[in-house]
Parts: structure tokens; C-alpha cells; sequence
């Protein structure tokens, strides 16, 4: 069965970790090295079971072999799961994980995802230099995401609307956590009009403050009159039940696998809402952390970053052309950039 799993997923490898003193159960995947070292965080969350883990992280690890693929990095994807319940989060079961991770001495890497933050991926960091995003400088991913989003929001209205500038534009943002904040305030300097929705009250106020937001109830974030909605949450947010009370043209946010399934990304086509593929506009935080590892400075991270309008530019072109869903087109590129890289390997004897 585990074998089917990782032909289904066209995976390298899948490792479990089990150190019974300190509790830790972990999963790391490397989905694929082709283009380089794998790269992808550590989700630390408490799975029903082992089965729905072990699908998260083999999903997840797909989608960052993608996402490094289309950013134009030289990076293969992976990712981590620590399957525990909150109150077992302690400094051994996170030196544990880390471990683990040294023992791949470099051909994975990790740093923050749900349910780690920078303080853990610093102790992790203790036992392995391969934990990232942990200077000053490159500590949080979320603004670098956020950046990424407003430059593939910029790519949709020059199409939709003929102009990239956001001011004036209605922006529905659900999630006003790491990177729905930083959207925010970017888009409120751009002089977009805001609408909010997030279950946790101190963080819409603090929008509503900071960015004259107006805030919504969580289930109108979907269907409030606007000319951007970005998921800044959850996944599937994007399914039979959402798609008939969209009123916005363009579908743009930071959330990961935003599509519940990708006929969903069919139905936006035909609606003509232009969505900008979730692993293409929320790559920000991952090119940091790459140009972080380079020795790059901030700078230089955030001039990469801007690189995603033209990528998303491109990929609307394609779709435009050949009467194909945004979705398709990116994972195309992103499959093509890895396979073509294959077949250069073994002509060259490599593989
Ligand atoms: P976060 O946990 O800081 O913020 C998410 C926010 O969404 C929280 O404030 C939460 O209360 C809110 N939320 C949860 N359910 C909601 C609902 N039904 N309606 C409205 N709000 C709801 O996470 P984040 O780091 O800001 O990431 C947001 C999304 O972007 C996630 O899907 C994440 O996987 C993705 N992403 C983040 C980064 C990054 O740099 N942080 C990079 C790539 C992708």
C-alpha cells in the first residue's frame, strides 16, 4: 500500500520517526530532488491518525516540489509532519525532530510551517544547520508572501481590469493572521478598499484600526461585493458551495491548495474569474528563505519575489491562449521545468 502511496504522489522517498522517550512520531518526505536539496516545513499537528498524516504530507510535499519548480529555483520539494497534540510540544520531542532532520545531512530542508513557529524551528536548529529562516532578517516568511501576493494580484488586474494599480480595487481578505496582516497594510498603502473576516477578534480590529478595514462575518467573506478575493486561511476554500456566491473577477490569496478539487479551478475558468494558481502567488516566503541560504540580503529576496507577477503574467497569457485554467498551465510549467531537467540528467548519465 505505502508503495502504491508514493507512486500515486511520483515520490522519492517517505521516513518515519519514532523516539518513544520524547513522544515524537514524525514523517518526512522527499518528494523530489531533481532540480536540488528538497525543501519544505515542519507541520507540527495533532492528525486523527496516521493514514490522514501521511496523505497531508505526501499532498504537501507535491505541491513544494511545484512551488520551487515555478519560482525558478534550483530546489527539489519535501515536507514534515510531527503527529502530536499541542501540550507534547517540548523543547527534546522538537531536538528530536531536528536530529531526524540532520540525518538527511542536507538533502532536506525545513523551517516553519502550521503549528511551528520561529522559536521551535530555532530549537530544531540546535541539533541541524538544515532548519531555515531563522536569522533576524529572514525570521518571519509571512511578509515576503504577502509582497508575492500583491505582485500576482497586480498580474490579474492588468488583465481583468487593464491596470495593476490596486487602489480603488474592493480586496475581501479571509484570515487576518501572519500574512493576511502584512497583505493588509500593503494593500492599504496601495489605497485598496479592505473587507475582513477571521474568527479571532483582536486581529480583525487590528486591521480595522491600522488599514480602516470593515469587517465581516466569517461566512460573508465569500460573498461580499468585491474585485479581489483572497484566501489568506484555509484550503478548499474554493468548492461547490463557495464558487456560486463569489462576486469578485480574480481569486488571489496565500492559502495552500485553495481548489477543494481541481475540477473547482474548471469552474472559475468558466466563469471567468481569474484565479492565480496558490502555489505560484504564495511562493514568497519559500524564495526568501532560498536566497536566505544563498548568503542574499532581504533586498535581493524581495526583487526575486517581484518575479511572481511576471510568472503569473505568463501563465494568464497560456490560459488565455489555449482556453485552459490557470491551475493547468502552472502545474504544466512546474512538471515540465522538473521533467525536462530528468531527461537532461540521464543523457548526461547522472540519473
Ligand atoms: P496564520 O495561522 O497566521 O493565519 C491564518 C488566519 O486565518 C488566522 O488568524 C485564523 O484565525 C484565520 N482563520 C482560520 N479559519 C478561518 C475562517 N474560516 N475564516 C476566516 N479566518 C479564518 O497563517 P498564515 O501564516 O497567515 O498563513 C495563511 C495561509 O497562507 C495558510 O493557508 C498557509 O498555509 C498559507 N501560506 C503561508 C505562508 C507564510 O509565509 N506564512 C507561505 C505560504 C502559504
Amino acid at each position: 500500500m505505502l508503495f502504491e502511496k508514493l507512486e500515486e504522489y511520483g515520490c522519492e522517498e517517505v521516513a518515519f520517526f519514532f523516539d518513544e522517550e520524547v513522544g515524537l512520531k514524525s514523517i518526512i518526505v522527499i518528494h523530489d530532488t531533481t532540480l536540488g536539496p528538497a525543501w519544505g516545513g515542519t507541520r507540527f499537528w495533532n492528525y486523527r491518525d496516521e493514514e490522514e498524516a501521511l496523505f497531508d504530507v505526501l499532498r504537501l510535499a507535491k505541491g513544494m516540489t511545484r512551488k520551487a519548480s515555478i519560482s525558478g529555483l534550483n530546489a527539489g520539494g519535501a515536507k514534515a509532519v510531527i503527529i502530536a497534540k499541542p501540550e507534547q510540544k517540548t523543547e527534546a520531542l522538537l531536538r528530536a525532530h531536528g536530529r531526524y532532520v540532520e540525518t538527511f545531512k542536507g538533502r532536506f530542508r525545513t523551517g516553519e510551517d502550521v503549528g511551528i513557529g520561529i522559536e521551535d524551528a530555532k530549537i530544531m536548529h540546535k541539533e541541524t544547520e538544515y532548519v531555515v529562516g531563522v536569522s533576524k532578517e529572514f525570521g518571519d516568511p509571512s511578509p515576503f508572501t504577502a509582497h508575492g501576493v500583491v505582485c500576482g494580484m497586480r498580474a490579474c488586474t492588468k488583465d481583468v481590469y487593464g491596470s495593476s494599480a490596486l487602489s480603488g480595487l474592493k480586496i475581501a481578505i479571509q484570515g487576518v493572521g501572519h500574512v493576511g496582516y502584512n497583505l493588509a497594510k500593503e494593500l492599504h498603502k496601495e489605497g485598496s478598499e479592505l473587507i475582513v473576516a477571521d474568527m479571532r477578534e483582536e486581529l480583525t480590529q487590528r486591521v480595522v484600526k491600522e488599514c480602516g478595514a470593515k469587517v465581516v462575518a466569517l461566512e460573508e467573506i465569500y460573498s461580499v461585493d468585491c474585485d479581489i478575493f483572497a484566501p489568506c486561511a484555509l484550503g478548499a476554500v474554493i468548492n461547490d458551495e463557495t464558487i456560486e456566491k463569489l462576486k469578485c473577477r480574480i481569486v488571489a490569496g496565500s492559502a495552500n491548495n485553495q481548489l477543494e478539487e481541481n475540477r473547482h479551478g474548471m469552474i472559475l475558468h468558466e466563469k471567468g474569474i481569474r484565479y492565480a494558481p496558490d502555489y505560484v502567488i504564495n511562493a514568497g516566503g519559500l524564495i526568501a528563505i532560498y536566497i536566505e541560504a544563498q548568503h542574499g540580503t532581504v533586498k535581493e529576496a524581495m526583487e526575486k519575489v517581484e518575479g511572481i507577477e511576471e510568472k503569473i503574467d505568463e501563465i494568464i497569457a497560456a490560459s488565455k491562449k489555449n482556453n485552459e485554467p490557470t491551475y493547468e498551465i502552472a502545474n504544466r510549467l512546474a512538471d515540465e521545468r522538473v521533467n525536462d531537467k530528468k531527461k537532461e540528467q540521464k543523457a548526461s548519465g547522472k540519473a
